[in-house]
């Protein structure tokens, strides 16, 4: 082989490809120091007595420092790297004595100028799949031999620095699968908002009537439900005003059902526009309509009721007059509540007998 003004440049390892992809994984190149891995090259100078200690790993071009005690430079060339030619046998630690007399090493640059090395032994740093990624290497300026001992503790440290890069990508993996799961669980939480607010807008649909925007039967009969066993918990009285249109298949006879709509939905507009807030307009089915009136006595009812007739009465019309008819029952009891809407409906035939566009209402309970 050419010895050239670096020595004897080491041969690149049979698994090379491997060993890059297997060190690019670890992530720890250009990585900043770190006080664990600081530790085992102090640990390393101080048991085998020499001045200069490395973890050196061997990338494509260069070998990198990650920690170091004695030298200064980050990184050297591959070219001049003794670890370059120390990977080249996993299983062992390469010893040069005296790199003078080593022609491998003779006419390296790092032998013949600074830091002027003459000792050197790397244990490499190999993966438990067999990988040898770079060396924990001791560096002397004089010619010297490793006792066992100090071997044995090389190779035992050297095992403690594959075992941090280990639990470093272990860790990495962990925080890349942490964050997917985030990224998952956020996921699954805009979808679930997503879908209660679908299922919140169809339950809103199944509750409307789409042609005047009120509350439908469905909606009525659940409010009516509700309200029934709030009166009954207040020990307050629920009022129920229903109302029918007069003569409304008259009105769709001689304008239409087109005209007969807008009257429903005008309709619809005048009574939503006299219930107070906490009352609720539903369309009770065809031209009838129902307003559930909470903690309202009969009186009150009965005053709202005369004011609904009298606002229809004289709301402008586009075709002809529109009249209603109304019916109020009031209940204070759990048992008036199961004959409320009979009672209401029973009062409005008596106002449609008794002429239409009037108010009647129950008397028949207390
Ligand atoms: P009364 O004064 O006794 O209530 O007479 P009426 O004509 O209003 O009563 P009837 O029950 O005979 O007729 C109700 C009419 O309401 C018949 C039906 O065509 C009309 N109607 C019910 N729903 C709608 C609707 O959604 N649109 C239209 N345009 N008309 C409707
Ligand atoms: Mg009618
Ligand atoms: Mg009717």
């Amino acid at each position: 082989m050419a010895t050239s003004q670096c020595g004897i440049p080491a041969q690149l390892p049979a698994d090379e490809v491997t060993r890059q992809q297997v060190l690019e994984s670890f992530r720890i190149l250009d990585s900043l120091p770190e006080q664990s891995y600081d530790d085992i090259v102090t640990l390393a100078a101080h048991i085998c007595a020499v001045p200069i200690a490395l973890i050196s790993l061997i990338d494509s071009e260069r070998q990198w420092f990650k920690a170091k005690v004695g030298l200064d430079a980050p990184q050297t060339p591959r070219e001049q790297a003794f670890c370059a030619h120390a990977i080249l046998n996993p299983s062992d630690i390469m010893e040069v004595p005296d790199a003078k007399l080593d022609p491998r090493f003779a006419n390296n640059p790092l032998v013949t100028g600074e830091p002027g090395i003459r000792f050197y032994a790397g244990a490499p740093l190999v993966t438990p799949f067999g990988s040898a990624l770079g060396t924990l290497c001791i560096i002397d300026r004089v010619p010297r031999r490793l006792t066992p001992p100090m071997a044995k503790a090389l190779k035992a440290l050297a095992r403690q620095v594959v075992r941090l890069l280990e639990l470093r990508r272990a860790l990495a993996e962990l925080e890349t699968l942490t964050q997917a799961q985030q990224e998952r669980q956020q996921q699954l939480e805009a979808t679930q908002k997503r879908l209660d607010q679908v299922i919140s807008e169809l339950a809103q649909q199944t509750m409307t009537d789409s042609l005047t925007g009120l509350k439908n039967r469905r909606a009525f009969d659940q409010i009516l439900k509700e309200d029934s066993s709030r009166m009954v918990r207040t020990h307050s009285s629920l009022a129920l005003i229903l109302l029918d249109i007069d003569d409304f298949k008259a009105f769709n006879d001689e304008f239409g059902h087109v005209s007969g709509d807008e009257a429903l939905q005008q309709l619809a507009r005048v009574l939503q526009s006299q219930a107070r807030a906490y009352d609720r307009v539903a369309r009770y089915g065809g031209e009838e309509f129902a307003i559930v009136l909470p903690d309202t006595s009969m009186a009150e009812a009965l005053c709202m009721a005369e004011r609904i007739r009298q606002e229809v009465q004289d709301a402008d019309w586009p075709n002809r007059p529109v009249t209603v008819s109304l019916g109020v029952a009031v209940a204070s009891t759990a048992a008036d509540c199961l004959s409320l809407v009979a009672r209401a409906d029973k009062v409005l035939y008596q106002a449609k007998e008794t002429g239409r566009n009037c108010v009647v209402c129950d008397n028949s309970v207390a």
